[in-house]
């Protein structure tokens, strides 16, 4: 248990609410609504294109029909491009990010050459195209109206940090990991800070807000634990204090795949129309009322 934890639940309003994000608000809240701590919601809406006023809105509406609670005002990334800019530009001010110009399908063109194309749990790695380019050639591309998104470069961030990292965990992570985790950002690799639409990225915005919203307790499902290496690696380079994280096993439907927001029958909206109350619902979940 941690003393004054401060949790929060932060999902993309990109669809309803399911069990399996209702169980991780669940398990947030449960962390501390015993013991004094606060849970914060914040709405990531970062992604303009998929994510809608409408499903924010059921989002909370059933967060508050399963009976959480939160004080505070919810606070949505939307509001706060400025200081994801600020972010990046620190980053950039270090030398640990550089310009990518490469698409999607070069880079699984890419892959498919080399045979020692290196994988991530997260699927293929960046094979660092785009690594040693000249300033001069990333003023031609751009001169030719070519738009970057701009990556971390993961080599550069290790060496300015200088030693390994480390996380700790009070929950599961994948294979039951727990206790003080090294971290292993390698495993995704040199990721996109900067996307080329929206000018930011999920690793980005959460490592500014957890720091800004001083969440010392981040609870949420074991899908996040590779990514929490990076978001460490991160924290260091910023100088932002280190959560402790408490990663949870994910719900699986009845075919054992992951849970999606697709899955329609299993939102917690279709649940409640069929007649399931709150209370059933918590209950399925592993939470009392
Ligand atoms: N917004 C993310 C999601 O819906 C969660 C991010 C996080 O908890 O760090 O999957």
């Amino acid at each position: 248990m941690i003393v004054n934890a401060r949790t929060r639940f932060a999902p993309s309003p990109t669809g309803l609410l399911h069990l399996g994000t209702a169980f991780s608000a669940l398990y947030a809240y449960d962390k501390v609504a015993d013991v004094g701590g606060q849970f914060v919601l914040r709405i990531e809406d970062i992604d303009s294109g998929r994510c809608k006023p409408e499903y924010e809105e059921a989002i909370l509406q059933d967060l508050d029909w399963l009976g959480l609670q939160w004080e505070e005002p919810v606070v949505r990334q939307s509001e706060h491009r400025e200081t994801y800019r600020e972010t990046l530009r620190i980053l950039e001010t270090l030398g640990v990010t550089y310009p990518c110009f490469c698409t999607r399908k070069e880079i699984q063109e890419e892959a498919a050459r080399s045979l020692h194309a290196p994988h991530g749990p997260e699927g293929i790695l960046y094979p660092g195209t785009c690594r040693s380019l000249s300033p001069e050639q990333i003023e031609q591309r751009l001169a030719t109206g070519d738009r970057p998104v701009v990556r971390l470069d993961l080599a550069r961030a290790r060496t300015l940090i200088g030693g390994e990292i480390y996380f700790e965990e009070i929950g599961r992570g994948p294979e039951g990991k727990t206790g003080t985790i090294l971290c292993a950002p390698e495993l995704l690799g040199d990721i996109v800070l900067a996307r080329k639409d929206i000018g930011v990225s999920y690793h980005l915005c959460v490592v500014a807000d957890d720091a800004r919203q001083q969440i010392n307790l981040v609870a949420r499902g074991e899908d996040l634990f590779h990514a929490t290496s990076i978001q460490r690696l991160l924290q260091e380079l910023l100088g932002l204090p280190a959560p402790t994280y408490d990663h949870h096993k994910l719900i699986l439907a009845a075919n054992g795949r992951r849970l999606s927001k697709r899955d329609e029958d299993q939102s917690i909206r279709s649940l409640r129309e069929a007649g399931h109350s709150a209370r059933d619902i918590r209950q399925q979940l592993g939470f009392h009322w």
